[in-house]
């Protein structure tokens, strides 16, 4: 659990309150791929599988996620490696990251990803 006044986990160096909370909440929509990208990592960290579900394309999407399981892995740092295309203006970006997590398991979690903007709406799509 993370309070609105602690630093977001997604690494913008905002609380989280004024960073992904509001995107968790429903409250307005990510205005970049890459702010999608965070939003999602920081709902890893607080354990949002249905703010994961409903930002994934509804195709690749699982039916369902366990988040709460014992080994699941805890991620702790994201860093942004690369963004092409995801701004405001764009329907589709792709953006490169790592995902440090530990727990049962230690590592990093490297992937190149691509979403796309259905309305107003920013979702992951794939690994590419
Ligand atoms: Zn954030």
């Amino acid at each position: 659990m993370i309070e609105d006044t602690q630093r977001c986990p997604c690494g913008t160096g905002l609380r989280y309150g004024e960073c992904c909370a509001p995107l968790h909440r429903g409250e307005r929509p990510a205005p970049t791929a890459e702010m999608l990208m965070r939003s999602r990592f920081s709902a890893y960290v607080v354990r949002d599988a249905a703010y994961l579900l409903n930002t994934w394309d509804p195709i690749t999407r699982p039916q369902s996620l366990e988040l709460e399981h014992p080994d699941a892995p805890e991620f702790y740092l994201l860093e942004i490696l690369r963004t092409e295309r995801g701004g405001p203006f764009d329907v589709e970006g792709v953006v490169e990251f790592a995902a440090h997590y530990r727990g049962a398991a230690r590592g990093v979690q490297r992937e190149t990803s691509r979403f796309y903007k259905r309305d107003k709406n920013w979702f992951y799509q794939e690994a590419i």
